[in-house]
């Protein structure tokens, strides 16, 4: 199997978007309909010992984290909650009330950002859990923000900070004891916050331009709008928002924030690109971490960058 961005290429080949459609290739799909507004889907997979291992995460987090994950999606392109579709697949080993506390998760998930469940698929599985969530928002037609549309020049942002879940992941699987600030980045990851209301108010800023989410991890989604609008960035790595603490995490076990910060996923974070004058007008906490330029690739402190995020098949 070739590398998971080659083969969804050649999905998108193969299976070009009908006119007006924006389909393979962003955060969502936008379809648009009648009455000036968009529809946005999305849909995301959670598969058992590739997205979690099921002994290690709770069943709360995991309906909440497999919820988050694609509410995400909508908050990337600005949209507004509409609802999910639920598709599940267990064994008949699992407990009844593993499955009450993962609908648990998923239930407080939804009420905090807005979306109703409704409808979904419910399957028996001869071995592994697998969650698949769609995801549907809406938009003002001509208002959500496409990996696309980043210009040279344009400052490249985040909210919140970068590296948290995926060193609580890493405290997860080398047992690491549970301090407060371990305890709080083990919160990042099994509960992360979709960052629905943020991209709602940059997508009504009209010099924001491009936006996605981060989910594989900076280095990683940072070349999607690379390659979507045919740009390169460069990222200062001394700008790049550590919470607290990662800082102290790391100093505690001899590990390199930056490692994190860039490469770990799971954030779940919004990165967008803004025109530099209409920076000091956002509405939104953020930090700008580099530059949008005319060349084609990723520079990290001066240098082209090697580092990459989560991908499947590699
Ligand atoms: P995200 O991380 O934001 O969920 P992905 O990297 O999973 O995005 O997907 C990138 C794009 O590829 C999306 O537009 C998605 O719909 C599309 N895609 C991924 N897998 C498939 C597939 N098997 N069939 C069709 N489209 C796919
Ligand atoms: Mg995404």
């Amino acid at each position: 199997m070739k590398g998971e961005f080659d083969f969804i290429r050649d999905i998108k080949s193969l299976f070009p978007s009908p006119d007006g459609v924006c389909g393979i290739g962003d955060d969502c799909a936008v379809i648009p309909q009648r009455d000036g507004m968009e529809t946005l889907v999305s849909t995301d997979m959670m598969m058992e010992g590739v997205h979690f291992l099921k002994d290690d995460i709770p069943a709360y987090a995991l309906g909440w984290k497999s919820a988050a994950a694609s509410f995400s999606d909508i908050a990337a392109m600005g949209g507004t909650p509409v609802g999910s579709f639920l598709a599940l697949s267990v064994s008949a080993s699992v407990p009844e009330s593993w499955a009450a506390e993962f609908l648990r998760g998923y239930r407080d998930v939804s009420e905090l950002c807005g979306f109703p469940l409704l409808g979904g698929d419910t399957t028996s599985s001869p071995d592994r859990i697998c969650v698949c969530v769609t995801v549907l928002g809406k938009s003002a037609s001509g208002l959500c923000r496409k990996r696309s549309d980043a210009l040279p020049g344009d400052l490249v942002c985040v909210t919140g900070t970068l590296g948290d879940s995926a060193a609580g992941l890493e405290a997860i699987l080398k047992g690491f004891a549970r301090t407060d600030e371990v305890q709080r980045l083990i919160g990042r990851h099994y509960l992360p916050r979709p960052r629905i209301s943020e991209g709602g108010i940059l997508a009504s800023c009209p010099g924001v331009h491009a936006m996605m989410d981060i989910s594989d991890g900076l280095a990683s989604d940072v070349r999607h709008i690379m390659e979507e609008s045919g740009i390169g960035v460069s990222v200062d790595t001394g700008k790049l928002p550590l919470s607290d603490d990662l800082l102290s995490f790391c100093r505690s076990h001899g590990l390199d924030p930056l490692h994190f910060a860039l490469s770990g996923g799971e954030d779940y974070e919004l990165l967008f690109t803004v025109d530099p004058s209409a920076l000091d007008g956002l509405e939104v906490p953020c930090t700008v971490i580099g530059v949008v330029t005319s060349g084609r690739t990723l520079l990290v402190d001066g240098k082209e960058a090697s580092c990459t995020g989560f991908r499947h098949f590699e």
